[in-house]
């Protein structure tokens, strides 16, 4: 085939043009960016039901089981709060 840009004859197959080094084809779009980390309502969403979880969590477990359903939604709710704060660095 031929360079649509330089009309030198080159290989079928070829990606980009070894003499002009365009590409034989469009480049494909690559998709936007996906930002990092979340946004804010659902990092405050996700620490208000893990703190409603907490506050209910003795009824339904004690000892051992309460501390660690505790540290769990302990962790998922500082582990939000880390996405939302970690994605705004991102957005600038
Ligand atoms: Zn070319």
């Amino acid at each position: 085939m031929r360079c649509r840009f330089c009309d030198t004859e080159i290989a079928e197959k070829a990606l980009i043009c070894y003499r002009c080094g365009r590409a034989t084809t469009d480049p494909k779009t690559a998709p936007p960016p996906r930002p990092r980390g979340i946004p804010l309502p659902a990092a405050v969403a996700v620490t208000v039901a893990a703190a409603g979880a907490a506050i209910g969590l003795p009824e339904i477990a004690d000892g051992t089981a309460l501390y660690a359903g505790w540290a769990g939604l302990a962790t998922l709710a500082t582990g939000a709060l880390a996405l939302w704060w970690g994605g705004r660095g991102g957005r600038r």
